[in-house]
Formats: C-alpha cells, sequence, structure tokens
C-alpha cells in the first residue's frame, strides 16, 4: 500500500486519516528514527488536536518524548525541528477542504522528509514492526510554548526589513483561518506594513473560505485591497506554507508570474533552479535571461526538494525553486516552503514598484489545458503510444521526467496521466494564444486517432 504520496498522507479525517492510522504512523516514524525527542504540530482544523493527541501517543509508546507546540504554521514547525535537532510530526492537509487532514513528517535537520525515508517508514507500517517502550520509559509529553514567537523572530532577521519598513506599503492579508492567521498579521506589522485582514481568525471550520489559495477563494481579499487601497494582497493556504498574491487594484497575480519575478531578483549566472514538468513558459524565459540552469522534476513538492539537496551536494548554488502555486523554496534560507518568507521577498520588490509593475513583465502568456479521457486500460495505452510517436516526431527538446513534454524554445506542451482520474492531461502555454492551442490540439488529435479503433 503506498501510504505516503508526494506530500505526505492525506485523507478524509477521521474517515481514512482516523487517530488510530495516525498512531501506527507516528509509531512507525518514531521507530525509524529512533529520536529520543519529536515536535507534534498543527494547523487550525477541527480535527487536528485529535490526530495530534494520537500522533503523541503512538510516539510516546516507542519511547519518544513530544514536545507539544500546539497550532503552527508548517515552516514554523520545521523551524523549530532545525533549531532543536529533532524531528517533527506536522498535521495538516494544507490546502484540502476543511474536512481533510493528514501528517507531514519532518527530519531534524527541519527538511521534510525524503522518498528513500519514506518508503522506509512505509515498510515498517506495512509489516507493524514498532519499537515498544516498558512501561518506565515510555515518552513524556510536554508542552512548548512561543514557538509561534520564535519562527516570526527568525523570519524578521532573515529579510530587508529597512527597505520594507522604509516603503511602509499596506497589505491586506488573507491568512484563510489557517495556521498562518496566529503567525503572518504580527509578523508583516513588525516589519512595518500597515496590516488589514479578512479570514484572519483561526477557525477550523474555515466559514470565511476554503483553504486553498485560489482565484474562487479570493474575492473578499480583491474586495478587502480595493477598500483599503492596500499595496499588496498576500493569502495564505491551511498551513501557511503558500503565498498568492493580488495586486494594488485588486486582482489577481498569477502565481507563475510572481515565481518569475522572485526568480528575476534572485537567480545569477551559473545558478540553478528546480521546478516541476508542468514549469511555465516564464520561469523557463527567466532562467534563460539569467544564465542559469533549470532542472525539472515530476509533479510534488517531494521531488522538488529531492533535486535541490542532489544539486546543493553537486556544489550548486540553488537559491530558489518551486512552483506556480506559491510554494517557493529559498534553499538558502530554509528547505522549506514558506508563505510568510516568499510573501516578504515579494514585499521587497514592492517596496521599489507597484505590485503591478512587479509582474508585468511576466503576464501575456496563454495557458491552454485539455483533459483526454479514456475509457479502458487498452485506450489508455493507445493514447499513450501515440503521444509517445508524436512528441519523438517533433521538432522540440523531449523531456520524459513526468509525462512527454515538448519544449519549443517559445512554447511547450506536456501530455501526462492523471495519477487520481482516469484522463491524460495536456497543457501547453505560449505568448500567441493560437500557438497554445495548436499545440494542445496536435497531441490531442494525435491520441484521439489512435482510440478510434482501440
Ligand atoms: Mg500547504
Amino acid at each position: 500500500m503506498k501510504v505516503f504520496g508526494s506530500s505526505g498522507v492525506r485523507g478524509l479525517a477521521n474517515d481514512e486519516v482516523t487517530p488510530t492510522f495516525a498512531m501506527r504512523v507516528a509509531r512507525a516514524a518514531g521507530t525509524a528514527w529512533g529520536a529520543k525527542r519529536v515536535a507534534v504540530g498543527r494547523d487550525t482544523r477541527t480535527t487536528g488536536g485529535m490526530l495530534a493527541d494520537a500522533v503523541a501517543s503512538g510516539l510516546a509508546s516507542v519511547g519518544a518524548a513530544v514536545d507539544r507546540v500546539g497550532i503552527v504554521p508548517t515552516p514554523g514547525l520545521q523551524a523549530y525541528a532545525e533549531r532543536e535537532g529533532v524531528p517533527a510530526v506536522m498535521v495538516t492537509a494544507s490546502h484540502n477542504p476543511p474536512a481533510y487532514n493528514g501528517l507531514k513528517l519532518i527530519g531534524a535537520d527541519g527538511i521534510e522528509l525524503a522518498r528513500a525515508d519514506l518508503d522506509g517508514i512505509e515498510e515498517l507500517l506495512d509489516g507493524r514492526e514498532f519499537a515498544r517502550a516498558d512501561w518506565d520509559a515510555v515518552g513524556e509529553s510536554r508542552r512548548v510554548e512561543g514557538v509561534r514567537r520564535a519562527y516570526v523572530d527568525d523570519l524578521l532577521g532573515a529579510v530587508d526589513r529597512e527597505r520594507i519598513a522604509d516603503a511602509a506599503p499596506t497589505v491586506a492579508l488573507d491568512p484563510g483561518h489557517g495556521a498562518g492567521a496566529l503567525t503572518s498579521p504580527g509578523f508583516f506589522r513588525r516589519l512595518g506594513c500597515e496590516v488589514v485582514t479578512v479570514n484572519a481568525q483561526p477557525d477550523g471550520h474555515f466559514p470565511g473560505r476554503d483553504p486553498e489559495p485560489v482565484a474562487p477563494n479570493l474575492g473578499d481579499l480583491r474586495r478587502l485591497v480595493r477598500a483599503s487601497d492596500a499595496d499588496l494582497g498576500i493569502a495564505h493556504d491551511g498551513d501557511g506554507d503558500r503565498a498568492i498574491f493580488v495586486d494594488e487594484r485588486g486582482e489577481d497575480v498569477e502565481g507563475d508570474a510572481a515565481l518569475a519575478a522572485l526568480a528575476a531578483a534572485e537567480l545569477g549566472p551559473g545558478d540553478a533552479t528546480v521546478s516541476a514538468v508542468n514549469v511555465s513558459q516564464r520561469l523557463v524565459d527567466v532562467v534563460r535571461e539569467a544564465g542559469a540552469t533549470l532542472e525539472l522534476t515530476p509533479i510534488g513538492s517531494t521531488n522538488i526538494i529531492s533535486r535541490i539537496r542532489e544539486l546543493r551536494t553537486e556544489g550548486a548554488n540553488v537559491p530558489i525553486a518551486g512552483e506556480g502555486n506559491g510554494g517557493i523554496f529559498f534553499p538558502n534560507y530554509r528547505l522549506a516552503r514558506d508563505g510568510a518568507y516568499t510573501a516578504a521577498r515579494f514585499l521587497e520588490l514592492v517596496a521599489e514598484r507597484p505590485t503591478s509593475e512587479v509582474v508585468a513583465p511576466y503576464g501575456g502568456y496563454h495557458n491552454v489545458r485539455e483533459n483526454l479521457d479514456y475509457g479502458s486500460a487498452a485506450q489508455r495505452e493507445a493514447m499513450l503510444s501515440a503521444i509517445a510517436r508524436a512528441a519523438e516526431a517533433a521538432d522540440a527538446d523531449l523531456d520524459r521526467t513526468d509525462g512527454y513534454r515538448l519544449d519549443y524554445g517559445d512554447a511547450w506542451v506536456l501530455a501526462r496521466p492523471s495519477g487520481t482520474e482516469p484522463l491524460i492531461r495536456v497543457y501547453a502555454e505560449a505568448r500567441d494564444p493560437d500557438r497554445a492551442e495548436r499545440l494542445v490540439d496536435r497531441m490531442v488529435a494525435a491520441a484521439e486517432e489512435a482510440t478510434a479503433d482501440a
């Protein structure tokens, strides 16, 4: 059974992700770690306390003392793990709807566990061979106060405070009732911003909006930006590791455009950056302009983290990496996605010119997507071989990291089977909408022709 996906374990809380299950994962992780002490944190979900209790019990039963840090953004728990040199378990379903919950495992270096470590824990889970402490050696739980404060202090020391404070921007903040509600308002105030908020009470029912910071959920934030005449709108997901922006006119900033703007400020000649195979042409263009290199991984943050680690081991400088969904790494600060840190780095750019101008060079790209349904395994195979033939015949660079990605220099097209639905997804991006449309059409036509008689 595959328990750990590309971003930990997630599922319907108290249905798929039950206390029993959480305890088993904790016992397996605690056994693999063999650590004397493990930290446990959670986001604001209604089921978070219940699952964190189960995780703490599981850890205590293998003999680990437990630091209960309470509600904290995932990057805040990662900072604690690194500072204390202890592994950690984060109870969160990140951007998933309120009924979901999950677990993220963090190493004693503060970094999410790599695939190989997760596979090892998965084996222990399957074999149900857990360490068991004697009655006088079970772990003790203690409540640790001040973790959020320490996290914010850490952030303040890592960004250009003076530059932001001098500009004294007004920031409209929508932490979406998540863990960032307890840290981001204070952080941006201490940075010298005027802060106005919406959906800023921590609330596991998420009454104002769902935890995912995507355009349909950000109407409140767009209105708040306009009403308060803010310079920047910032939205987080449920566990505060992502940041999505709204410009000073109250219009959405595309995640890919924000990533491109941050990358342009960060990348120099010889640097490397990492993104997933659905990377935007905007980042491709920024990387080329900077004289840097771009490495692509299968979709999912675990894959990106593994590749960053490898590159750094080889001596590369990887100042920025990530995806267009607002999940961005600044590995020289910390190999973790951090919504508050990302937003502060973006504010450094906004201190110089209006948000809309910061991202203007990265606008004007067009994305086209189409889903191909298949009825049977035979149809799926026929489609994929037709796509493979079309990809190999095309006059473009072919990347087989995850599906088929064709890079034409000025545009790209990607065809990959969905991991969760009976679909093959076809995406393309170009400055010219017709070009993107044609690239998708060509791929779709090849696949559909092949299934006509399958
Ligand atoms: Mg998240």
